[in-house]
């Protein structure tokens, strides 16, 4: 049995602040109706959206992908009154063929309106095909009466193909139903991500026998456009920002005036000829897109949201608080209801999914908000469930489905660890110059190996020695050189002004964030520096401050997993961090975690050989004589 249903009387309405701490599955929970009670973790996006409905106002929402955009922009939808949607006609112009003209009447109306003109255009035929053939049966007549065979054939002939030139012109009187919005009681909700103009703002189809009257009337020719679909609802675009600008333009347009004619866009199509009267598209805009698509917004476009309606940042965590974790419950009702063939979640299984939300957010006491993905593995376990015709989804069920559902950037990252491995790129024993193995992240959470090479040689220039970085992350390594000489300086006593540094991310490829390597780099250099050799069975993170102070990163709990992957035994990770560290049970016993808040730390655990000894030496000499305080900054 496969989603077994508790009645509806029966389920704990969270909406009501039930107890939730009873239910024993997720089929015991209650599933809001409306798509904005859905929504989780966005509270202040909800209620912007609820304010924008009633006002009919714009909404720009910015942030992560999977986190809920287009299911605001569908909520709204659903809160607009449907008492207002409308039909709309596109008519034939009998004194210009090229400019249709256009009508609106209150939904349902239209299509009464088509079907009146085609049994009126029927009945004309009808009785025009009975004239016809009296006027052909009398031409026969008179002819056999006459014995005029020929000529009566040949005149029988004419009178037939005149009727026939005559015949489709009652059909094209026919006007065509654009929009279409009978028995609906909801307001339409228009996805128009990534369409082109014609999809977009409407078209004319071309017609290759445009002359002679044999063609396809112009206004038969006309499609509407997602804007015009949308009329009285909500278009939704999200990547706003990739779309073209001249097609944006014309959107602010449209949005402007509330109507928009529509017409060919191809220019060498005959449909480019043909422009309708303007047709009603009174729709709010709901553009989405993450931080970057705005750059690629136009500016009118986001002026006319920002002054005539409301923009929101979304939240892609939220707090990890009992609350919290109830919506988190009632998130998984509602994907098991939504997918409609897995089996509901026992409450254990639930909470194996509540702490897949703890690390997926990377941060202390929050939960993820990315529930697309999240979701993803909701439909990974119940599929799991099903296959073994299991009544319910167990714990076990969804620790498998995590290890089978990799994302992409895991499935990369696994595959670049067998690579390197193979290639010796990094190594997990032994101790090297020079040569650390940095960590980083691909995709959003994903963890990999990113090893880094060192070099110091002597200054070429008399003045001052350069930083020389090579690979993908060469300015990242620069940067982060720059920042921590004055770091160098203080623990080493070694100017780096006095060498040429060269500096190597190895096999670091497109999509890797490598702003947290700066301890590594920093330990890369001053081990290259040095001559002493880092422990190749030590992994580091973190970001280090120009005062020396190891900062926290993102991503840890990915880069701890990709270290013990790898093969690493210890791992270095800013203390400040800690509390973000949710591996999995089975890392547990892999790898050592070392907390560390300054750089001499780092050195500490990462150094090693007999060298090590004289230079922490050297460096606590140092670092005990300088105080932090005069530490310049640069
Ligand atoms: P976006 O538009 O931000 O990329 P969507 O709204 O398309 O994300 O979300 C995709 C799916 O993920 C939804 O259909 C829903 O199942 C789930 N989801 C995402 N965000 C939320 C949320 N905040 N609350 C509940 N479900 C969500």
């Amino acid at each position: 049995m496969t989603n077994p249903t508790v009645p509806v009387e029966e389920k704990i309405d969270l909406e009501k602040k039930e107890d939730v701490q009873t239910y024993k599955s997720t089929d015991d929970i209650k599933v809001p109706d409306m798509i904005i009670d859905q929504i989780i973790g966005q509270e202040e996006a909800v209620e912007t959206v609820i304010k924008a409905a009633k006002q009919r106002r714009n909404v720009l929402l910015i942030g992560e992908p999977g986190i809920g955009k287009s299911m605001l922009a569908k909520g709204m939808a659903e809160l607009l009154p449907p008492e207002e949607l409308q039909d709309i006609l596109v008519y034939p112009n009998m004194e210009d063929n090229n400019n249709p003209l256009i009508g609106a009447l209150p939904a349902g109306e239209g299509k009464k309106v088509v079907n009146t003109y085609r049994i009126k255009a029927k009945s004309k035929d009808e009785k025009r095909n009975l004239l016809m053939m009296l006027v052909i049966g009398g031409i026969l007549i008179a002819g056999v009466l006459t014995t005029q065979y020929l000529a009566a054939i040949i005149a029988a002939g004419i009178v037939l193909l005149i009727i026939m030139q005559m015949r489709p012109k009652n059909n094209m009187l026919v006007p065509k139903l654009l929009v279409n919005n009978e028995g609906k009681n909801m307001a339409p909700f228009v996805d128009g991500t990534g369409s082109h103009a014609g999809a977009l703002l409407g078209d004319v189809r071309h017609d290759p026998y445009q002359s002679g009257g044999l063609g396809t009337p112009a206004h038969d020719r006309v499609e509407p456009g997602m804007i015009h679909k949308a009329n009285k609802g909500v278009l939704y675009i999200d990547e706003i920002g990739t779309m073209k600008m001249k097609t944006q333009q014309e959107l602010l347009t449209a949005m402007q005036e509330k109507k928009y004619s529509i017409t060919g866009q191809s220019e060498s199509s005959s449909g480019a000829m043909v422009s309708t009267d303007e047709v009603p598209c009174d729709f709010v805009l709901v553009a989405s897109g993450n931080l970057q698509v705005l750059e690629g917004m136009h500016i009118a476009l986001r002026s006319r949201i920002r002054g005539y309606g409301y923009e929101v940042f979304m939240k892609d965590s939220m707090k990890d608080s009992p609350e919290n974790r109830e919506k988190l419950v009632q998130f998984v009702a509602q994907e098991v209801k939504k997918d409609g063939r897995i089996p509901h979640f026992s409450s254990e299984a639930v909470q194996e999914i509540i702490h897949e939300a703890q690390r997926r957010s990377g941060k202390k006491d929050e939960l993820t908000l990315r529930l697309r993905d999240l979701g993803g593995l909701v439909r990974a376990a119940g599929d799991i469930a099903k296959e073994e015709s299991a009544p319910a989804v167990t714990i076990d069920h969804v620790l498998t489905a995590k290890k089978l559902a990799r994302t992409l950037e895991q499935q990369i990252a696994d595959r670049y660890i067998d690579q390197r491995k193979t290639y010796s790129v990094f190594e997990s024993d032994g101790s090297k110059v020079g040569m650390v193995n940095g960590l980083a992240i691909i995709g959003d959470r994903s963890g990999i190996l990113l090893p880094i090479a060192a070099e110091a040689a002597p200054a070429q220039s008399k003045d001052e020695g350069k930083i020389i970085a090579t690979g993908k992350l060469g300015e990242i390594a620069k940067e982060a050189v720059q920042n921590v000489s004055a770091v160098i300086k203080k623990n080493t006593g070694t100017s780096i002004t006095d060498h040429d540094i060269h500096i190597q991310f190895l096999q670091a490829y497109d999509g890797i964030e490598g702003d947290s390597a700066s301890v590594s780099i920093a330990t890369a250099v001053i081990s290259a520096l040095e001559n002493v050799p880092v422990d190749q069975t030590v992994a580091l993170t973190g970001s280090l401050s120009v005062r020396g102070d190891v900062m926290p990163v993102g991503g840890v709990t990915g880069k701890i997993e990709a270290a013990a992957e790898a093969g690493m035994k210890r791992v270095i990770i800013p203390d400040s961090n800690m509390a973000d560290v949710l591996i999995e049970e089975k890392y547990k016993d892999k790898i050592e975690i070392i907390p560390v808040k300054t750089m001499s730390e780092v050195l500490e655990n990462a150094l090693s050989g007999t060298e090590k000894d004289r230079l922490v030496t050297k460096m606590k000499k140092i670092t005990g004589k300088v105080p932090k305080d005069i530490i310049p900054t640069i």
